[in-house]
């Protein structure tokens, strides 16, 4: 194993994979290291499936990037030959004046993008088994769907290897040294020297580099499966989804192969150390009883008896968007926090950009919304 590299990436989970592939596919020289040994249930990237959609009603930023991303999914997909993309489409439900399906529904008329605008009437007979007030409406948009996640890091991983890159799994860094050209890492398996260095260590970003005291915080997440009516709620039928309601979000996945309905909370947790996390799903009472109480009212014959929960984190900034930026003082390291609950569906698109970064090529995307300088008091 040689101790130099053009490149170091420090964690390979969702980006820090993607990235992995895209540059030894490019030629580089690189070496990833993770903690764990990905994919695995210890960061933000398990429980299965990750939902993607185009039309995006956190802002329209992100719309040229959903864009791009499903490409590079659907480019793994035939690369890899296996199945990572289920296009079940995405149904959106809220009050007609939720902010948030406004900003969906302006996001596709922008961008020309194909999305049926349902009344709860229309919702309920297309879909029997959803309840809605008859003030809601639904916004479905049926060329996005679902990621299978860990699949898809598994994937990368493949191909990243195949291509020449070296991976080191259960190898957390301990320290970085930045130098004025490269930078040296340490783990227990010895020092490593790159060129460049890229650090996507998701929930642990804030620890590894706290002398930058980036404005992250860990919540802890849960999501869990419940057992459902099939024939109302296969993917076959049903598709992925989420519900704006005035104070709470949720988002769900259909029943794929019998593994029942998939549920979660968006907008509430427990803040968490990565470290001390209680990664006992059940732990707290509304793991189970919020989302249980949601199907209740919203899809009443999904509210079956719990099959399965899981326990997983996120990283979210004060204004919920990404960091992907040079280091302040050292251009050659790169960080990268694409989380917030809904970054997954960008690694495709995010692990081609940092490639492109390293290799000085122009990513053709905007990066100014996520750049570290938006949280300097007059930046
Ligand atoms: C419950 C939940 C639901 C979500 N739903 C969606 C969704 O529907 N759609 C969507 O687009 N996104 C969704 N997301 C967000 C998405 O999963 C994350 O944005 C994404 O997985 C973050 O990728 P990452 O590479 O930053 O982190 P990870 O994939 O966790 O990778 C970070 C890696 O860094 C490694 N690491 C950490 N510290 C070190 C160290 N010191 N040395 C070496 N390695 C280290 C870890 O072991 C890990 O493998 C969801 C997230 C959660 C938790």
């Amino acid at each position: 194993m040689k101790s130099h590299y053009d490149v170091i990436i420090v964690g390979a989970g969702s980006m820090g994979m993607s990235a992995g592939y895209h540059l030894a596919k490019g030629g580089v020289q690189v070496l990833l290291l993770d903690a764990h040994d990905p994919p695995h249930s210890i960061g933000s990237h398990h429980g299965d499936t990750r939902m993607i959609r185009h039309a995006y009603g956190e802002g329209r930023t992100y719309v040229p990037l959903a864009l791009k991303a499903d490409q590079l999914w659907r480019e793994l997909e035939l690369e890899i030959g296996k199945k990572l993309y289920h296009q079940t489409g995405v149904l959106g439900l809220g009050h007609k004046d939720s902010l948030f399906l406004e900003e969906e529904i302006q996001s596709a008329r922008e961008f020309s993008l194909p999305l049926e605008i349902l009344d709860a009437a229309d919702v309920q007979k297309r879909w029997p088994g959803i309840s809605i007030p008859n003030q809601f409406i639904g916004v479905l948009e049926l060329t996005s769907g679902l990621l299978l996640s860990e699949e898809a890091i598994r994937a990368y991983r493949q191909l990243a290897l195949q291509n020449g890159a070296e991976l080191l799994t259960h190898t957390p860094v301990k320290q970085i040294y930045y130098h004025r050209e490269g930078a040296t890492v340490t783990t227990d398996k010895g020092a490593f020297h790159a060129d460049q260095l890229i650090v996507t260590a998701g929930a642990w970003i804030g620890k590894l580099l706290s002398p930058l005291q980036l404005p992250v915080q860990t919540i802890r997440k849960t999501i869990a499966w419940f057992e459902a009516k099939e024939a109302l709620y296969d993917y076959s039928k049903f598709p992925s989804f989420f519900v704006d309601l005035p104070n709470e979000r949720y988002y769900g996945f259909p029943s794929i192969d019998g593994c029942g309905i998939k549920v979660g909370r968006h907008d509430f947790g427990q803040l968490a150390d990565p470290d001390q996390v209680n990664r006992e799903f059940g732990a707290y009472e509304s793991d189970d009883g919020d989302v249980r109480r949601f199907l209740q009212s919203y899809l009443p014959q999904a509210a079956g008896k719990l099959k399965r929960g899981a326990v997983c984190l996120i990283t979210q900034t004060p204004d919920e968007a990404f960091i992907i930026d040079q280091h302040p003082e050292y251009p050659h390291v790169t960080i990268a926090s694409v989380c917030s609950a809904h970054g997954f569906k960008f690694a495709s698109v995010i692990g081609q950009m940092l490639s492109q970064r390293v290799l000085q090529v122009e990513t053709g995307f905007d990066l100014s919304p996520f750049s570290l300088k938006r949280f300097q008091k007059n930046g």
